[in-house]
């Protein structure tokens, strides 16, 4: 999936997006990301002056996830989030 692919499809999920509750990290395990994910991902790290993931908790969790349960990343988060907590919010409904 190329890097215009991508934004078109963050356009449309964020357009009718749930919201993540602030410090729920509970779907946050490791997630699958394309090439062009991870490198938005690696240049959203570098801007915020981290050398590597924070990991901040633990293994079994993602590790873009701060010590106080924040996604570091979240404004370049994967589809995969951003689809997944969409779903599960709809379910829930
Ligand atoms: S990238 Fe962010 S939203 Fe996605 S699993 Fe990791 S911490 Fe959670």
């Amino acid at each position: 999936m190329n890097l215009n692919a991508i934004k078109k499809l963050r356009t449309q999920l964020d357009k009718h997006r749930y919201k993540c509750k602030e410090n729920c990290w509970e779907c946050c395990t490791a997630v699958p990301t394309t090439e062009e994910e991870a490198k938005l991902i690696v240049k959203e790290l570098r801007r915020q002056g981290y050398k590597e993931p924070p990991r901040g908790k633990g293994e079994k969790y993602c590790e873009m996830l701060t010590p106080d349960g924040k996604c570091s990343v979240y404004n370049q988060r994967p589809i995969i989030c951003r689809a997944f907590s969409d779903i599960k919010y709809r379910i829930a409904r």
